[in-house]
Parts: structure tokens; sequence; C-alpha cells
């Protein structure tokens, strides 16, 4: 864990919070934050911030709440309001909050505006996908999979393995893992990216063709997406640390340049 804070060295990294209604009373709304990427920010050297859901969607105020970070990190959660991709619910859709989707797409507007480093976590990296003007597949099923394939049974603890990704050449997740062609993950989704938004590029599919890694294809802006939990997997062991080294780095390099 980081034990010394450095204000020139250490960038502040933006989470945002999400919506998650109380199973008892869905108007006590409570807004969170998972533990783990809080954890994998501290471990990677950077310093952990939450941005709560407006509740109103304001674009002044989501601007200055970029304002105060230097890296945003988009972490996983419920499934994605199908509206915003232009479709209408389907019968497995699950829970969904527009609130929070709306203010997620506007955060990521406004970190493009500023040219900052943005990493995405699961329902992170399909929204930004939906950001970028593209469409997810509401369930697997749509994908001419079973709903569950991509879904670890068990204790949810999600540092399990449950399949492998083929790495693109070239790619943001060869740079970070150089050498490896074939990488481990674990996987806990029921939708996935169907149409890819304008330029990004596919790091990563599995081998029954779902994308499982994405970058925006733009040298002025670093914006990568994976659609595992790689914060799950840094409790255990380091494997995974790379991908939050190469983000803290890019989101320390944003700050130095911002400071000029
Ligand atoms: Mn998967």
């Amino acid at each position: 864990m980081l034990s010394s804070v450095n204000n020139e060295y250490n960038p502040i990294i933006g989470i945002n919070g999400m919506h998650i209604p109380d199973e008892e009373d869905e108007l006590d709304i409570k807004d969170k934050a998972n533990i783990h990427y809080i954890g994998a920010i501290q471990k990677s050297g950077g310093i952990p911030i939450v941005l709560p859901v407006l509740e109103e969607l304001n674009i002044e105020i989501v601007k200055k709440q970029i304002e105060i970070i230097d890296g945003l990190l988009i972490e996983g959660g419920i499934d994605i309001f199908p509206s915003l991709y232009g479709e209408e619910p389907k019968p497995e859709l699950e829970k969904t909050d527009i609130k929070t989707d709306n203010f997620i797409i506007e955060l990521i507007n406004q970190a493009k505006i500023k040219k900052m480093p943005i990493l995405g976590i699961c329902k992170g990296m399909q929204i930004i996908n939906i950001a970028f003007g593209g469409t997810l597949y509401q369930d697997l099923k749509y994908a001419g999979l079973k709903s569950d394939s991509h879904r670890q049974l068990g204790d949810h603890r999600r540092d399990y393995y449950k399949h492998t990704i083929n790495v693109e050449k070239n790619s943001f997740l060869n740079k970070i893992f150089p050498n490896k062609e074939k990488l481990n993950v674990n996987s806990y989704h029921h939708q996935a990216i169907k149409d890819l938004g304008k330029d990004l590029i596919i790091d990563a599919k599995s081998d029954d063709g779902i994308i499982e890694a994405i970058h925006w294809n733009n040298n002025s802006q670093w914006i990568f997406g994976v659609q595992w939990h790689p914060e799950r997997q840094v409790i255990i062991n380091d494997e995974f640390m790379p991908i939050f080294n190469a983000f803290i780095e890019q989101a320390r390099i944003y700050k130095s340049n911002i400071k000029k």
C-alpha cells in the first residue's frame, strides 16, 4: 500500500459513484463505489476520490468534478439503460439506473474534452462504448451464447479465472502485457459490446467472440476499457497491477502537463 504521499507525484483519481436502491425500500437510494477499485487505485499510487451521481445533472458541476481529478475510473455495476443506444428493453435486461448512466456519460464527455486518461472496467468499458456511439447486447443470448456463459458462479469473489482472452498485437493491452498472447481472466457479465463506438479498437476477444478489451485510437488521449475485473484479482496477487500502473502513469503525465 501507498505509504507516503507526494502531491507532485500522486495523481487524484475520480471513481464514479452509482445509485444502488435498497432492496426493501427503493426510495432509500445509496450512492456507492466498490471498495476494490479504491484499493487498486491506492495500491498503484493514486489518490482515490468518489464522484457522486448528481441529483440533478448539471454540466457545469460535472466540469468542476472533472477539474479536481487527474484520471477517471468508471467502475462496474448494473445494466446500462438500453435507450442510451437506441433499444427497447428486452426480457433479459436486469436492473438499470438512468440517472447513474447519464451522469457517467457526461463524466466521460467532459474528461474527453480535457484529454484526461479514462479507465473503464466491466460496465465502465461498455458505457465508454455507448458514449462513443456504440451498442450492446442486452444479454449474451443475443450474441448466440448462453446467458450465463460469462458469469462466474460460486462465492462471488470474482478473483478466480473463468476464461482466456486473445490479446491483439499492437493494442494497449499488448503494450501493458508484452509477450502475452493470451490472458486468463475472471468474468462477471451478461451484457457485452455489439457494435463498436467510433474510432474504438478491439484489444482482446474471448474464444467465443466476445469483446473483452478496447481502447480509443487517438494519440492525444489514453482511454482503455476491460470487460473483466482486474480490481478483484489484485487483491490476491499483482498479475493485473500493470493495468492500474499504466493508468496511474497516464494520470501523472496528464497532471504534469496541466500544471505547465
Ligand atoms: Mn468475459
